[in-house]
């Protein structure tokens, strides 16, 4: 499994997210930020636990995040 964690206060809205993993991630129209699908949230960082098959898609948007505020890693599945 593919860990992905949004540390989203810092997030400017860029879209590039949302742009290269358009399953995982969608903007807000509340205020502007983008919102990682299916996560969830603990003192404002957002957590999903995602298939291998969207490693590839998610660590290309992690390092082309401007703030550098998504973090993409692979774990071992719950047993
Ligand atoms: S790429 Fe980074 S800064 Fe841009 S919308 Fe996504 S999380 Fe926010």
């Amino acid at each position: 499994m593919v860990r992905i964690v949004h540390f989203r206060e810092k997030c400017i809205g860029c879209n590039a997210c949302v742009e290269l993993a358009p399953d995982r991630w969608k903007m807000s129209r509340k205020d502007g930020k983008s919102i990682l699908v299916d996560a969830d949230e603990r003192n404002g960082i957002y957590t999903a636990l995602v298939g291998d098959d969207e490693l590839k898609k998610n660590l290309t948007a992690a390092r082309t995040c401007p703030t550098n505020i998504i973090k993409v890693e692979k774990v071992q599945r719950k047993s």
